[in-house]
């Protein structure tokens, strides 16, 4: 057993990327965009091959999928000979709720619980479903797995996933935190402790997965105590396009003053706020940092997204009583060298010191950024979902085949 297909299903979009998990080296890996709309945008990057991308009619996930087996086996730009090569398929699912709080094979009951979280995650959960039953109609045969965005940190205390609001709530209607990103807070945290040489088990982190959507983590005793995103991906930190933490009472206020239904009210918080609402320039923190030298409104937007950081990183050392290590990761995290000194500037009373020729290298690969006389480490980790969800997958069809 050692080809493993990732495959991370979107609304309109399918990601995908084939491992050979002798040695975790991905073969290909590429995606379909704008399904199900005139033009779909096929992207297949063949490893020590040239590129492919062209645009062709794509109208549901099953052609989409049958699409990406093509060009895995194509004879020019394939990396395998057949689809029998493909042993299993793991895919990614944002929403695991309360019950599905580990990896796990797919059967009927897995699909009905996924099924039965669409209104807790509307966007994602019905696409990964189309992901799943795509995959049933091309490699019948082949077992999937699933790995929860959640699961990580179903560790979490009720203490950490209680919102104060009446419990009718919670118990009616799943109304309490879960955290996102977990796939990517527990790999950098397994990474960190392993760059350290370190038990992950002794170790209290705070991970910081900083892209479009944002979110930290504090984790001792290797398991996430709590984490900045809700009952939803917006709560938390201010993102890209979403506000994060704000005042609850806003939400019928501005409702009732701009006469708001509640799509527009999500999409106002979800999709027109974050940087974008305060730079009136962009969600792309590349366009934020080259403006904000001439443009007060992109100061203030890259202002608040590190200062809304900052707090929650001083609440999370709160949390655990102490921090040990501090990890950025994801496009922002990974790449932003004026986020990161900004951000460790004003952590020195942590014991917080950064090395600035450090943290300005531009490499990608697992690094410390701090001084070696920092009392924290602070480490730079590209993050490597779908590693995770190949490595998971693995170990699960490992296991059924002994
Ligand atoms: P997603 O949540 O969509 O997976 P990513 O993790 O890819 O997002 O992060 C996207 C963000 O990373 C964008 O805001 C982008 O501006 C930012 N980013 C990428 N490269 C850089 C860079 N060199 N400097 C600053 N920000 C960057």
């Amino acid at each position: 057993m050692k080809k493993i297909l990732v495959i991370n299903a979107g609304s309109s979009s399918l990601k995908y990327q084939l491992y050979d998990m002798t040695d975790e080296s991905v073969l290909a890996k590429g995606r379909v965009e704008r399904i199900g709309m005139d033009a779909s945008i096929v992207v297949h990057e063949p490893k020590n091959r040239e590129d492919l991308r062209y645009v062709e009619e794509i109208l549901d996930h099953t052609t989409a999928v049958r699409v990406v087996l093509q060009k895995l086996t194509d004879p020019e730009y394939g990396v395998i000979q057949s689809i029998d090569e493909i042993d299993a398929v793991g895919h990614r699912i944002v929403h695991g709720g309360e019950k599905l709080t580990q990896s796990m094979l797919v059967d009927d009951n897995v699909k009905q619980e996924i099924r039965s979280l669409f209104d807790l995650a509307p966007l994602h959960n019905p696409a990964h479903l189309m992901g799943i039953t795509a995959i049933e109609n091309n490699l019948p045969n082949v077992p999937q797995t699933v790995v929860f965005d959640t699961a990580f940190h179903s560790t979490m205390p009720p203490m950490c996933y209680m919102y104060p609001i009446p419990k009718v709530l919670y118990r009616k209607h799943k109304v309490r935190r879960y955290g996102f990103h977990g796939t990517s807070h527990q790999y950098v945290s397994e990474q960190a402790a392993k760059f350290l040489n370190k038990p992950l088990e002794s170790l209290k982190i705070i991970t910081c997965h900083i892209g479009n959507g944002a979110s930290v983590t504090a984790i001792k005793d290797g398991k996430s105590f709590d984490t900045s995103m809700g009952m939803t991906p917006l709560e938390g930190l201010m993102m890209g396009t979403r506000s994060g933490d704000i005042d609850p009472a806003i939400v019928p206020y501005a409702m009732a003053k701009e006469e708001l239904t509640v799509n527009e009210v999500n999409s106002m918080l979800n999709k027109h706020s974050g940087l974008m609402a305060i730079s009136g320039l962009s969600s792309d923190m590349r366009e934020i940092t080259e403006s904000m030298d001439t443009d007060p409104n992109a100061k203030l937007a890259f202002d608040m997204f590190e200062y809304r950081l900052r707090k929650y990183i001083g609440s999370y050392a709160a949390a655990l009583n102490g921090v040990d290590v501090i990890v950025f990761t994801a496009g922002i995290g990974e790449n932003s060298v004026v986020l990161r000194k900004a951000v460790c500037e004003n952590l020195t009373y942590l014991g917080v010191k950064l090395d600035e020729q450090r943290n300005a290298e531009r490499v990608s690969k697992d690094r410390r950024i701090s001084a070696d006389d920092s009392k924290v480490e602070v480490l730079v980790i590209p993050t490597n979902e779908e590693l995770m969800i190949a490595r998971d997958t693995y170990r699960l069809l490992e296991g059924i085949q002994q």
